[in-house]
């Protein structure tokens, strides 16, 4: 088969995504009961990149915002609303809760969790990190209230570099958790001495070798901007390699027309947002040869629907309550990770 019919095929499938259940009007409608039930409580929607676009949207529009994790929990601590409204996976609304817990925190659900978060049982990794009391115990934010509460550190993937090689300066031995492959990712960049804890994100660890080798094959001007949560292999085959927040910047900055882009395929609103003139097609996740199957979506992200924002709003359900004996814990290694990415900030416009 010659390139191009190859090509079209695969246009094929991703134009073939998922149907919208709600017609426009019922989305318009939902859209703006949602926007007056905000402005009434003088609530504030903040929104993850991988939430379904419809929602990312709706933050935008008022007055809320989307971003990564790491810039989520900093725009709820500093933002004067009482009340924010969470879209986006568990961890992230109690992370917004330990760094305010004066304000009411609320989700569309509460069941949206993360493969991180569950592969990494508090007790579990206690035990482990009481064997090695020698090291630095460094947690990314995709795990539970009790794990960041045991550790010294909390991370997201836009910082986790800087912040692992600033310990490894000081001679810092590191634990590292949950996710095995960010954590290996780390190690490489930085050469630190990290135990890893060996959880993986459930979409990332989905991207296929081969099937991407085979897309660049096919896609040759396309530039490949991968998450380190996926596996080595996949990040062997980059162009780019970051956090949300950074591949968005690397797509605005790479010259090329057209990415393929191994994180889950909700960061295509910001990234076409931002870049209207160039295209973003999904790294595979399945299937055979370049035309395979992609669906990088994280099932619980999908959990975030107009509707059940609209539900939490009016009935004021899926509060999100974390032990307060666990706050004053929880809080000191967040707010290290918050006082070590505003002071790099300041260097780099300072630096400017
Ligand atoms: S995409 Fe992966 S890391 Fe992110 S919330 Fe879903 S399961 Fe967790």
């Amino acid at each position: 088969m010659s390139q191009i019919p190859e090509r079209i095929l695969v246009q094929a499938h991703l134009a073939a995504q998922q149907p919208r259940l709600l017609s426009p009007e019922q989305e318009a409608q939902l859209r703006h009961e949602i926007a007056q039930e905000l402005a009434r409580q003088k609530a504030v929607l903040v929104a993850h990149y991988y939430t379904d676009p419809v929602i990312q949207a709706l933050a935008e529009q008022t007055g809320g915002c989307v971003a990564d994790s790491l810039e989520m929990a900093r725009f709820g601590k500093n933002h004067k609303a009482s009340t924010l409204l969470v879209a986006g996976v568990r961890f992230m609304g109690e992370t917004a809760k330990i760094l305010s817990p004066e304000k009411r925190i609320l989700m569309p659900t509460l069941e949206a969790t993360c493969s991180l978060d569950l592969g990494c049982p508090v007790d579990e990794f206690s035990a482990f990190c009481d064997q090695h009391p020698d090291r630095t115990v460094v947690v990314y934010a995709n795990t539970s209230a009790a794990v960041k509460a045991r550790a010294d550190w909390v991370v997201t993937s836009s910082c986790a570099v800087e912040v692992v090689e600033s310990l490894m300066d000081n001679g810092e031995k590191i634990i590292w958790a949950p996710d095995q492959h960010l954590g290996r990712y780390v190690q490489r960049e930085t050469g630190a001495d990290m135990l890893l804890w060996d959880s993986a994100c459930i979409v990332h660890e989905e991207f296929k070798a081969k099937q991407l080798a085979d897309m660049k094959a096919l896609y040759p001007e396309a530039a490949v901007l991968v998450h380190p949560e996926s596996p080595e292999s996949i990040i062997e085959l980059a162009d780019a390699v970051g956090s949300t927040s950074q591949l968005i910047k690397a797509a605005q900055t790479l010259p090329n027309p057209l990415f393929i882009v191994a994180t889950d395929r909700g960061i295509f609103y910001k990234m076409q947002q931002l870049c209207p003139n160039k295209q973003f097609i999904e790294a595979p996740t399945a299937g055979q040869g370049a035309t395979c199957r992609s669906c990088a979506h994280c099932p619980w992200m999908a959990m975030n629907t107009l509707e059940s924002v609209l539900q939490t709003l009016r009935t004021g359900q899926n509060e999100v309550f974390v032990d307060p004996a666990l706050i004053p814990r929880a809080i000191k290694p967040l707010q290290r990770m918050l006082n070590f990415t505003q002071s790099a900030r300041l260097k780099l416009a300072g630096n400017a």
